[in-house]
C-alpha cells in the first residue's frame, strides 16, 4: 500500500504531465477545492467563494468559509479564478467511431479494414479526449460494429488502467434487414453490419436479451434508416422495426430495469418509436406536433445531436446535398418547438460521427443560437441527463453525497457559452484527471 505522502506526490506529478491515471480513489483521500464561482444547476444563481470538501470518491460538504472548515491534512486546490461546475454528461457518443469523412474512407473502412485492436486503441484515445473536455459521463450510443468493445473499455476505466469518463454502454445496437450499413455490396459478398440485425419480435427480444446479458446498460434501436428529400421537397426517412418488434424489446429491457434509446428522424418510424414506448428519441430531426405532444405525455427524453448534421455536407446541387440542408433546417424548427413545449432535452453531439479532434462543446453554441438559455444548456448536460440515467444526486450536481465529478472553466458560461469549451480542470470520482495552470497549495502535513 502506498503512503499518503507518496500518493500525493504522484497526483501532483501526474497533473504536471497533463493527464493523471484515474485509478480508484483511496477512501481516506481528502481534497478541498476553492471555487471562485460555483454553478449548481439546481439553482438559477451562481455562488461565489465556495469550498468543496472531497473525501475519497465523493463530495462531503459544500459551502462558504463560515460554514465549511478546511479539514487538517487536506490537499487544497485553488480554483478561485475560475467557474466551477459539475462534470458534464454527453448523452450521445460513439467512442469506437472516428468520423465518417468520405475522403478518409467514410464509415465502411472502419468496419472493413480497421483491426479490432486498432479500433480499441483509438477508442481509448476518444475516452481520454472526452474527459479532457470536461465530460465525466457519457452514454455511448453503440459500438458500430465493434461488438462489446464498450463493455471492456468501461471496465478498463473503472479499474483505473486508462483515463476516461463513466460509460453507460449500449453495446451493439439493433436494426432490421435493409436497415443499416454496411450496404451497397454485391449480394454474394458477406460484409459486417454496424448493428445486430433482427427480423420479427422473437429475434428482437432475443437480441435485447443477449446484449443485456453481455453488459448493455441501455439498448439502442434504429427506428428509421436512410433519409432523403421527396418530390415535394419534404424530408422523409425509412421506417425500420415494426411497433410489435419494438414492443418486444422495450418489454424485455424494462423488465431488466433498463431503458431503450431510439434513433428516429421523422414520420412513421418516429411514431412507431413513440407507440412502442421508447425512453429517449435520438436526433428527432422532424418532430411533428403529434410527436411532440406524445413525447410530452410519455415523458420521453429528447437528445437532438445538432452538431453532427453540420459536418460533411455534400454539394448543394446533389440529392445528398439537398438532404443535408433540409435536415438542419427541419432540425432547428424541431429543437425550438421542443423547447417551447418543455420537452426534456439532453445534450449530445454524436461525436465519433465526426472526428474526436472536433470540440464537443460546440453543441452548446447551436443550442444557444436556437434560443436556449445558458443555464438550460448547462442543465441539459448535468442534472437532466443524470435523471435520464437514473443517477440523480450522484452525478450532474455538486452536493454532499454526489461523486466528486468537478470541472473548472475559464470565464463565466452564463455570460459567454464558449467558456464551456475552455476546460482547465477536471476531477472524476475525487481524482484529478486534468489540470492546466492550477495552483496547488503545499500539503499541510
Ligand atoms: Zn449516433
Amino acid at each position: 500500500m502506498k503512503s499518503p505522502h507518496l500518493l500525493l506526490l504522484m497526483i501532483v506529478l501526474s497533473c504536471a504531465a497533463g493527464i493523471a491515471q484515474t485509478s480508484t480513489t483511496p477512501p481516506s483521500q481528502l481534497t478541498v477545492i476553492r471555487a471562485g464561482t460555483l454553478i449548481d444547476p439546481r439553482s438559477d444563481t451562481p455562488k461565489h467563494n465556495q469550498l468543496i470538501v472531497v473525501r475519497g470518491a465523493k463530495i462531503e460538504a459544500v459551502g462558504d468559509e463560515a460554514t465549511v472548515k478546511v479539514p487538517a491534512g487536506a490537499n487544497v486546490i485553488d480554483l478561485s479564478n475560475t467557474t466551477v461546475l459539475p462534470g458534464m454528461i454527453e448523452s450521445h457518443t460513439h467512442l469506437f467511431l472516428q468520423g465518417e469523412d468520405p475522403a478518409k474512407g467514410g464509415y465502411d473502412i472502419q468496419l472493413l479494414k480497421f483491426y479490432p485492436s486498432y479500433r480499441a486503441a483509438r477508442a481509448t484515445v476518444s475516452a481520454r479526449r472526452t474527459l479532457e473536455q470536461g465530460f465525466t459521463t457519457v452514454r455511448d450510443m453503440e459500438s458500430e460494429g465493434a461488438g462489446y468493445g464498450d463493455v471492456g473499455l468501461k471496465r478498463a476505466i473503472e479499474e483505473g488502467y486508462i483515463p476516461g469518463p463513466r460509460i453507460v454502454t449500449t453495446t451493439r445496437g439493433i436494426s432490421i434487414t435493409g436497415g443499416y450499413p454496411l450496404e451497397g455490396y454485391a449480394p454474394g459478398v458477406a460484409v459486417p453490419k454496424g448493428v445486430q440485425i433482427v427480423d420479427g419480435p422473437v429475434e428482437a427480444r432475443k437480441a435485447a436479451r443477449e446484449q443485456l446479458d453481455y453488459g448493455a446498460d441501455w439498448i439502442k434501436v434504429y427506428m428509421t434508416h436512410r433519409s432523403w428529400v421527396d418530390q415535394d421537397g419534404n424530408l422523409v426517412s425509412q421506417p425500420t422495426l415494426t411497433v410489435e418488434e419494438l414492443k418486444a424489446i422495450v418489454d424485455e429491457v424494462h423488465g431488466w430495469g433498463r431503458k431503450v434509446a431510439c434513433h428516429a428522424y421523422s414520420g412513421e418510424g418516429l411514431h412507431r418509436a413513440l407507440d412502442g414506448g421508447c425512453d429517449s428519441i435520438e436526433h428527432g430531426l422532424l418532430l411533428d406536433d403529434a410527436a411532440i405532444a406524445q413525447m410530452k405525455k410519455q415523458g420521453t427524453w429528447y437528445c437532438p445531436t445538432l452538431t453532427v448534421y453540420y459536418t460533411d455536407w455534400s454539394p448543394e446541387d446533389t440529392p445528398e446535398g439537398k438532404r443535408d440542408r433540409a435536415r438542419v433546417a427541419d432540425h432547428e424548427v424541431s429543437f425550438k418547438k421542443a423547447m417551447q413545449a418543455g420537452l426534456k432535452i439532453v445534450f449530445g453531439t454524436d461525436v465519433g460521427g465526426f472526428p474526436w479532434t472536433e470540440p464537443i462543446a460546440q453543441e452548446f453554441n447551436y443550442m444557444r443560437k436556437f434560443g436556449m438559455s445558458p443555464m438550460e444548456a448547462i442543465r441539459s448536460a448535468t442534472i437532466r441527463p443524470a435523471e435520464m440515467l437514473g443517477m440523480q444526486g450522484k452525478i450532474g450536481v455538486i452536493a454532499p453525497g454526489a461523486y466528486a465529478d468537478i470541472i473548472a472553466v475559464d470565464g463565466n458560461p452564463l455570460n459567454d457559452i464558449n467558456a464551456l469549451g475552455r476546460v482547465s480542470f477536471v476531477m472524476k470520482g475525487g481524482n484529478v484527471a486534468i489540470s492546466k495552470s492550477v495552483a496547488f497549495a503545499a500539503p499541510s502535513h
